[in-house]
C-alpha cells in the first residue's frame, strides 16, 4: 500500500486527512502545532516530526498550508520536504498559493526526481468534512492518474493543465466569488433603501439568471447579520493579492478584483478580518447608513 504524508492540519487539512484515514489509507502527519498532530494520531495516523521526516516515509506527500511562504518553508526550509524527497515521489500541494511559486517549487523538486502537482480546493470546511471539495489540479497527466483515486476521498478533481494551472483556476474562482458576493450585497442594499424587503427580492430572483450559489449562501447571512466563518476575509485578501500580483505580471487588467481588494481591506482595517467574506454586507450597510 502507498504511504501518504499529510502536512498542514488546520480547518481544511484536518478533515481531509481524517477522510483519508477513514478510507483505510496509511498516513504520516505533521503540523507546527503539536495538538493538531496528536488529534490525527488519536484517529489512527502516524506522527511525523518534520516535513523531511514525512517525505522520507511517504510515496505521496499532501500539503494544506495557508499561503506561498508557508509552502516554501515546508518544502525548502530546514528539515523540509526537499531534504527527504526521492525519485518517483509525488508532492500534491492543495493549499491556495501563487501559481509562480508552485512552478518554482516544482522545478526544485524535479531536481530530486520528485514531481509536484498543484491541487487547490474550493468548498470550505463543510465540504472538506463531507469529502465533496472541488479540486483543481495542475501537473502531468501521468502523475495525476497516480493520485486521482486518493483525491477522490476528498472531493471531485479535474486536471486543468500544467503545474500552476490549478492555482490559476483557484484564483479565477476567488475573483468571481468576491465580485458575486459584492453584487449580492450591493443589490440588497439598494432594495432596502428603496423600501422593498430584501428577503422578498431574494425569493423573487433566486431562480432567475441572478441566482447563484453565492447568493444562496450569502444573502441569508446578510439578512441575519450572520458572519461567522465560513471563509475568512483575511484568506480572501490573501487570494486576491495573489490574483492581482499575477495579473500585474501578465499585464491583465482586473478592475473589479482591485475594487474588491479595497473593500475587503476596508473591512479588515475595521477589525472584521476574521469574519466570513459575506460580511461585504456590512460594507454596504456602512456605506449607505443602513
Ligand atoms: P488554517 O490556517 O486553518 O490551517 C493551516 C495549517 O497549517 C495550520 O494548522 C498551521 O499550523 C499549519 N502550518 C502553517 N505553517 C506550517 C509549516 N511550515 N509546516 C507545517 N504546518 C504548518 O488554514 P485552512 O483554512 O485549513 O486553509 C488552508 C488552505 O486552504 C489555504 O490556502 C486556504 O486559502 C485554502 N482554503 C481554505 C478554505 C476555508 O474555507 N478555510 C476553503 C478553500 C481553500
Amino acid at each position: 500500500m502507498q504511504n501518504i504524508g499529510f502536512i498542514g492540519l488546520g480547518i481544511m487539512g484536518k478533515p481531509m486527512a481524517k477522510n483519508l484515514l477513514a478510507a483505510g489509507k496509511s498516513l504520516v502527519v505533521y503540523d507546527i502545532v503539536p495538538a493538531a498532530v496528536e488529534e490525527l494520531v488519536s484517529a489512527g495516523a502516524e506522527k511525523g516530526t518534520s516535513p523531511r521526516d514525512v517525505a522520507e516515509r511517504s510515496d505521496i506527500v499532501i500539503t494544506m498550508l495557508p499561503n506561498s511562504p508557508h509552502v516554501k518553508e515546508a518544502v525548502c526550509g530546514e528539515k523540509g520536504i526537499l531534504e527527504g524527497a526521492k525519485k518517483g515521489q509525488i508532492i500534491v500541494d492543495m493549499s491556495s498559493i501563487a501559481p509562480l511559486v508552485s512552478r518554482e517549487l516544482g522545478a526544485l523538486l524535479a531536481e530530486k526526481g520528485a514531481e509536484m502537482l498543484d491541487a487547490p480546493v474550493s468548498g470550505g470546511q463543510e465540504k472538506a468534512e463531507k469529502g465533496t471539495l472541488a479540486i483543481m489540479v495542475g501537473g502531468s497527466e501521468a502523475s495525476y492518474e497516480k493520485v486521482k483515486d486518493i483525491l477522490a476521498f476528498m472531493g471531485k478533481s479535474t486536471l486543468v493543465g500544467d503545474l500552476g494551472a490549478g492555482q490559476t483556476t483557484k484564483l479565477v474562482n476567488q475573483s468571481i466569488v468576491a465580485v458575486n458576493i459584492a453584487a449580492v450585497a450591493e443589490g440588497m442594499a439598494f432594495a432596502k433603501k428603496a423600501g422593498v424587503d430584501p428577503e422578498k427580492v431574494f425569493n423573487a430572483i433566486r431562480g432567475g439568471l441572478a441566482g447563484s450559489q453565492c447568493m444562496e449562501d450569502k444573502a441569508p447571512r446578510m439578512f441575519e447579520g450572520r458572519y461567522n466563518p465560513g471563509f475568512r476575509i483575511n484568506l480572501h485578501i490573501k487570494d486576491l493579492n495573489n490574483v492581482l500580483e499575477t495579473s500585474r505580471s501578465l499585464h491583465v487588467s482586473m478592475p473589479l478584483t482591485a475594487q474588491l481588494m479595497e473593500m475587503f481591506q476596508n473591512l479588515a482595517a475595521e477589525g472584521h478580518e476574521t469574519l466570513d467574506h459575506g460580511a461585504l454586507g456590512l460594507f454596504y450597510e456602512k456605506l449607505n447608513s443602513l
